[in-house]
């Protein structure tokens, strides 16, 4: 799987204000900021602040900032307005998806998500 370092990679450059973003909320352990590419009507991106490549790899590393990622997660969910109707994504590995390779979670909603498909 590849790897950047915190000094090469984006999120960190934007958990550090260095590029922009839409910041829509924040914790000591995590931020949270619309996707620039927004798949859906709502597309929020929830990041820890501490560099880890994957969820899984933030998981081993801290459960503490795992577990804040997916409460900052549900805080846009409720000040978005989507609290009973969003979707949480993780992509893991390029084969999935993962093109940023600093975990994160997408919440995603205001779409009518395929009934019955989680694809
Ligand atoms: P992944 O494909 O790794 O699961 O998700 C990465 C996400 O980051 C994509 O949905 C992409 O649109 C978003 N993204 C890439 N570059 C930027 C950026 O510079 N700013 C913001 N806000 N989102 C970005
Ligand atoms: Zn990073």
């Amino acid at each position: 799987m590849s790897q950047q370092t915190p000094d090469d990679c984006l999120f960190c450059k934007i958990v550090a204000g260095d590029i922009p973003s839409e910041r829509v909320a924040e914790s000591e352990r995590s931020i949270a900021f619309r996707d620039i590419s927004p798949a859906a009507p709502i597309h929020v991106l929830v990041v820890p602040r501490r560099h880890e490549p994957t969820v899984g790899a933030l998981a081993h590393a801290s459960a503490d900032d795992l577990a804040d990622v997916f409460r900052l997660a549900q805080q846009v969910a409720e000040q978005e307005g989507v609290a009973d109707a969003n979707r949480m994504i993780v992509n893991t590995g390029s084969d999935a998806g993962q093109t940023i390779f600093h975990a994160h979670v997408h919440v995603l909603a205001g779409a009518r998500f395929t009934e019955g498909r989680m694809v």
